[in-house]
């Protein structure tokens, strides 16, 4: 058994290949929010996409994104995106690292590959809190960390101690949707949407209806940038 003193990550890239396994929750408190899409995968804040969007282009890459949740912007009949999913079960950000020698219980997931993240510093918010698992009702732990799997107090009453950063970002990401949603407020204030507080009959219909980005619709009129917007997110 591990004494859970202090977790410390050995690089091993399991979870940058498994991230539909356990999807961190996010809920906007904001009229309905409809589900866009069913596919698991690492969630992406609107401000996340928008980076790992031109990452992915820098790189040649072509990422399989989809658009998550949105809200209905009823008199323009379109879709205010919040959200989206990067649909695959390896991340196409991680690079092979064939040097890395992996963990030594990494095995137990048939990913003893090593791997380092090719966008280190721009990772998301949900990249940022592994191994801790933010939830609508708390945060939870990795069931497929391999450097959880032994230790002997894994759930410690100090996630903060523990796992340092890791417990931050899972709080910022908590409380992201809240960002989303004064974002909707702001601009409804501005005349900009009208977000239906009522789904009932359009839920279905509305899937057709053209999507825009939260962030693009923040830029058009003049409001906080994505990057603005993805700071305030990592302080909150
Ligand atoms: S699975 Fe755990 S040990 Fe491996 S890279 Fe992710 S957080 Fe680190
Ligand atoms: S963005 Fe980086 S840390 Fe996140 S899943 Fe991809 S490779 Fe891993």
């Amino acid at each position: 058994m591990l004494p859970m003193a202090q977790f410390t990550c050995t690089g091993c890239g399991d979870c940058c290949r498994g991230f539909a396994r356990e999807a961190p929750e996010w809920e906007p408190e904001t009229g309905p929010v409809l589900r866009l899409s069913s596919e698991p995968g690492l969630p992406l804040l609107s401000w996340e996409w928008q980076r790992l969007r031109r990452l992915a282009q820098q790189r040649g890459i072509a990422p399989d994104v989809q658009a998550f949740d949105g809200v209905l912007d009823e008199p323009a009949r379109r879709i205010v995106v919040l959200s989206y999913r990067l649909a695959a079960l390896e991340c196409p950000f991680l690079e092979a690292k064939p040097d890395l020698e992996p963990g030594p219980r990494s095995t137990q997931w048939g990913f003893a590959r090593g791997g380092v993240c090719g966008i280190y510093e721009h990772r998301p918010l949900a990249c940022r809190a592994y191994p801790l698992v933010p939830l609508r009702n708390g945060i939870a732990l990795s069931l497929h960390c391999p450097e959880l799997l032994d230790a002997d107090d894994a759930r410690p009453a100090e996630l903060d101690r523990v796992y340092g950063d890791s417990a931050a970002s899972a709080q910022a990401f908590r409380a992201a949707p809240n960002i989303a949603v004064r974002m909707l407020h702001a601009l409804e204030a501005r005349g900009a949407v009208r977000i239906a507080r009522e789904a009932g009959p359009l839920r279905d219909a509305a899937r057709a209806w053209p999507r825009v980005d939260l962030c693009d619709l923040s830029a058009e009129h003049g409001m906080e940038t994505w990057e603005e917007l993805e700071l305030r997110a990592r302080r909150a």
